[in-house]
């Protein structure tokens, strides 16, 4: 738990950013156990009783099973993340998938997460392997096509992330003759190609992220590009080395995955969704996740359709 001791001394929002000077370093101006937020809670959910979403295929098929089974990410801190000792998995999205799940009449003790990474997502919730899916998942027209979004939940942006020692690497437009590192699947890997921003040969792609990590720390790519919010968890864990430059160039509305017919249920999570926005639910789970390592907090508006 190394992210929380660096960064368990942050206030949240602008005012953390301002206090420790640069976004992306989290944990250096951060004193720990003296800030009011510091030691921000997660809330509890109450579980709702005797739930029915008429019309909801998906829901008809959570009810006869007993529980739920989500997709997530399990290796975004702050986001959706499993520790490897204890096999719990925490983080925003998390959050976010216990609060719909509660809303529908199921406790934690009731869900069974199943990690999927970003480009296998569609696959599996067309397939019914999910119930449905919170992992910082863009909402777009493309995916419209195989799914559905509840949400958007959360906003962030695509950012970069590099050696703390490399100052080259100062935007989208300074990627050319940089390896350059993403997630098979992903909006921005999409995007560094639609937009050319480094040559074909110099793309390097993953399943996961958190590869990526570790290429960028022993020097084999030079950056890593993704969501702003997911760049700052991993400058979190390792501040001596990491950092994130700071200046998103894309907009990346997180949605939940569900399937493209289950309409029904899409409502059900954005009335869920609202409800979370508008009783401060929402806001306490963003403080006591991704507030502590230093991601801006963006209020979305769901988008009902
Ligand atoms: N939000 C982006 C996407 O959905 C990047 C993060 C991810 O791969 O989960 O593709």
């Amino acid at each position: 738990m190394r992210i929380r001791t660096l960064v368990v001394g942050l206030a949240v929002g602008s005012l953390a950013l301002t206090a420790c000077g640069k976004e992306g370093e989290p944990g250096t101006g951060g004193t720990q156990g003296t800030g009011a937020n510091n030691e921000a809670q997660l809330p509890t959910y109450q579980v709702a009783q005797n739930v029915d979403v008429a019309g909801s295929p998906t829901f008809a098929k959570v009810k006869g099973r007993g529980g739920l089974i989500i997709g997530v990410k399990d290796d975004q801190p702050g986001l959706g993340q499993k520790d490897a000792t204890t096999g719990k998995y925490s983080g925003f999205d998390i959050e976010i998938a216990k609060l719909v799940a509660a809303s529908l009449g199921y406790d934690e003790s009731k869900i069974t997460y199943k990690p999927v990474q970003s480009a296998s997502r569609e696959q599996a919730i067309a397939n019914g392997d999910i119930d449905y899916y919170v992992g910082t998942y863009t909402i777009s027209d493309k995916r419209k096509q195989q799914i559905s979004f509840a949400g958007p939940y959360f906003e962030a942006g695509q950012d970069l992330l590099v050696r703390k020692d490399d100052n080259s690497i100062t935007g989208p437009e300074t990627l050319k003759g940089k390896k350059v590192c993403s997630a098979i699947g992903s909006t921005p890997i999409q995007r560094v190609r639609e937009q050319n921003l480094t040559e074909p040969g110099n793309i390097v792609e993953f399943q996961k992220y958190s590869e990526c990590v570790d290429k960028l720390v022993s020097k084999q790519v030079d950056t890593l590009t993704t969501d702003d919010a997911i760049l700052k968890g991993y400058a979190a864990q390792d501040p001596d080395q990491l950092k994130v430059v700071g200046k998103p160039f894309s907009k990346e509305p997180y949605g939940i995955g569900l399937n493209k017919d289950d309409k029904a249920l899409r409502d059900k999570i954005n009335d869920t969704l609202q409800k979370a926005l508008d009783d401060n639910t929402w806001q306490k789970i963003y403080d006591a996740t991704l507030g502590k390592s230093g991601a801006a907090a963006q209020k979305p508006v769901i988008n009902r359709y």
